[in-house]
């Protein structure tokens, strides 16, 4: 039986997360589940799966939790704030982590179940692209295990011989990284200068929480990827290419030096990436539909309009500049991305307020926790001040 954490609970992943885990009570159990501020959710999702600790990030519902369980008759106990977080990540009650908390603020609880020793599967992708060396250090040091659960890594791994150390050493020549292109592939810079939060959220393919679909939209989300697979793959910026297949069949692909290239297909449902993980080495049902091959008729692939979408760009050029850039990168990221869901920034300012704090905060060699959490900060800040000064 395993004893699964899931922190971000009433998210997307979350979600998917819990309901791979309810066709497996054989298999896994939710132990810990950890929400932000979804207090009636949380509950619910307390008085189904019955785990030994919720938490609750934001203190201040901790009572109003604590009584909606009193008042169902769970005997869930309650915790709150970040650092019960962190706690339940590295402590008795879980052995697997599904670090499916969206933003810089999943980072402290990740690295403390990969130095734990836990099985982390990892959805958090902010965390691998702010804090990637410290990641590898604490899965390292604590002995366990990521799967990626970001479906494009999820099938890099899949595609990858097991116990891939080492790229060259396997004969990897390229990683390829689809994109769907999101909701406005094929669109002119023109076209999206009046583009809606509502719009940017309603991507063609996957249902997912806000900020992601936003960086879909922006391939940010693409570029965070390319850092995330350079971490978890030792791959080189170079090695990385983006393939646009607006499908979102092939979930990524692996080219090797004789010339192979393998691919992992699917429907386009994040419950396969988590039963894999989840399951993992084994191979456990997902409740996805089988791929009707027929009905799909055609795969596309195209090249990623760099131009139009300036945001994958800059997050090479990040990877590139090293130390505390992927941070500011990040930071700056989530601040546009939040005002323009708010409404108070243009869709097309969010490159520029990223690029504009990339110039601002300078990228700083080192990579302790400290130096990585100041240069989220000084990004946030600097991004917020870029905002005032120019867009809001
Ligand atoms: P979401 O917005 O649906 O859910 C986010 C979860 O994080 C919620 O449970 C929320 O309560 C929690 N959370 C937010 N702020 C928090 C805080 N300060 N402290 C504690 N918990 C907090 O987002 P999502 O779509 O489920 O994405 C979660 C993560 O998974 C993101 O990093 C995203 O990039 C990644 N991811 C998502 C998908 C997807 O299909 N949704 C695919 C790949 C990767
Ligand atoms: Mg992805």
């Amino acid at each position: 039986m395993k004893n699964v954490a899931v922190l971000g609970a009433t998210g997307s992943i979350g979600a998917s997360a819990l309901d791979v885990i309810a066709r497996h009570p054989d298999r896994f159990r939710a132990s810990v589940l950890g929400a932000h501020r979804r207090v009636e959710e949380l509950a619910a999702l307390c008085a189904r799966f019955r785990p030994d600790l919720a938490i609750i990030a934001d203190a201040a519902l901790e009572r109003s939790l604590r009584e909606k369980l009193a008042a169902a008759g769970v005997p869930t106990r309650v915790a709150s704030g970040s650092d019960a977080l962190r706690e339940a990540a590295a402590g008795p009650l879980c052995d697997t982590v599904v670090a499916a908390i969206v933003g810089a603020a999943g980072l402290e609880s990740t690295l403390a179940g990969a130095r734990a020793g836990k099985h982390v599967l990892l959805a958090n992708k902010e965390a691998v692209v702010m804090a990637g060396a410290l990641l590898l250090d604490a899965l390292r040091s604590g002995g366990g295990r990521l799967v990626p659960i970001d479906s494009e890594h999820n099938a890099i791994f899949q595609c990858l011989p097991p116990e891939h150390r080492d790229l060259a050493a396997c004969g990897v020549r390229r990683i390829l990284l689809t994109a769907s292109g999101g909701p406005f592939r094929g669109k002119r810079r023109e076209e999206l200068a009046t583009i809606t939060p509502q719009q940017a959220c309603a991507h063609p393919n996957w249902v997912m929480g806000r900020k992601i679909s936003v960086d879909s939209a922006t391939l940010m989300n693409k570029g965070l990827e390319v850092i995330e697979a350079h971490w978890l793959f030792g791959a080189a910026p170079a090695q990385i290419d983006v393939v646009v297949h607006p499908q979102s069949i092939v979930h990524s692909m692996v080219e090797y030096a004789d010339g192979s290239v393998l691919a992992q297909l699917g429907n386009p449902d994040m419950r396969t990436a988590l039963a894999h993980a989840l399951a993992w080495p084994e191979r456990v049902d997902a409740g996805v539909a089988p791929l009707d091959m027929f009905k799909i008729g055609r795969l596309d692939f195209e090249a990623p309009d760099r131009a139009t979408f300036r945001c994958l760009d800059l997050a090479y050029a990040a990877l590139s500049a090293g130390g505390t850039a992927p941070t500011v990168l990040n930071a700056a990221n989530e601040i546009a991305v939040a005002a323009f869901l708010e409404g108070t920034l243009p869709f097309l300012a969010i490159a520029e307020v990223i690029e504009e704090t990339l110039t601002a905060v300078p990228a700083e060699p080192q990579t302790t926790l400290d130096a990585l959490i100041y240069a989220d900060l000084t990004a946030r800040r600097e991004a917020q001040r870029i905002m005032r000064r120019a867009f809001c």
